[in-house]
């Protein structure tokens, strides 16, 4: 598997648990506000039981976030052998993924006990923000899969002006009540640091924007989440 590190302890990486985080290397996006773009590439190559062990040295975590890069790139009989390990070790594990992998995540989600998954932009927008020509086609099997499965997750948006424009968000959360989502996740975008170059120059929508399209988002979404300085439910 391609390591990239591990963060030992996080209080905000899985929700109400205590986690370490695994950074998996490898990515087929490229986003480009994405800040973890230098995961891109590099690591090490590493055992399932190399990364169970790292984790296993903090007694203090419930639960372990498994990121990237896409976590679903690594090679699917290793993920299984680390979940395997991990569940053993009676962790809960969490999942951020892109939903670029549906075959793989249907593998896994017997294993999982929380998915984060993102939602890009609009359909029409997916291919030049991702840089694959069917990923929103293969996102949308993955939500599928994960709302049929009746599994806990949230799907999630960073809101990048241009990208998720507030008649883009509002279309998605038409999108997410045809599939029947129950938890959207509306994040802060932050432009330092990003991949794109360009993008480091785009003004963050200021708080505010966000409550008022979240608000909006509650007739599409039973549960609406700004997380934006602190993590806000939108009642
Ligand atoms: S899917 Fe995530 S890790 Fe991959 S490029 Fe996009 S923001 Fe970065």
């Amino acid at each position: 598997m391609r390591y990239g590190g591990i963060l030992d302890l996080s209080t905000v990486d899985f929700p109400k648990k205590l986690c370490a985080v695994v950074f998996f290397v490898g990515c087929p996006f490229r986003c480009p506000y994405c800040q973890n773009y230098r995961l891109f590439s590099g690591g090490i190559e590493v055992k399932p039981e190399e990364i169970a062990k790292k984790v296993r040295e903090n007694y203090l975590i419930e639960g372990v976030c498994l990121t990237g890069g896409e976590p679903l790139l690594q090679n699917i009989d290793e993920m299984k052998e680390l979940l395997k390990i991990l569940k053993d070790y009676g962790l809960a594990i969490k999942l951020d993924t892109n939903g670029y992998y549906p075959e793989k995540l249907e593998k896994l989600l017997n294993y999982l006990d929380y998915i984060a998954m993102d939602f890009k932009t609009i359909p029409e927008k997916y291919p030049k923000v991702t840089g694959k020509e069917d990923s929103y086609e293969r996102f949308s099997e993955s939500l599928k899969l994960l709302v049929d499965f009746n599994i806990d997750y949230e799907i999630r948006t960073t809101v990048v002006p241009t990208i998720t424009d507030r008649e883009d968000l509002i279309r998605m959360g038409e999108i997410l009540r045809e599939f029947n989502v129950k938890r959207y996740v509306l994040q802060q975008f932050r432009n330092e640091d990003v991949y794109d170059e360009k993008f480091r120059e785009i003004k963050p929508y200021p708080k505010d924007f966000y409550f008022e399209v979240g608000r909006i988002l509650r007739d599409y979404v039973d549960e609406v989440i700004v997380r934006f300085e602190g993590e806000h439910v939108i009642t």
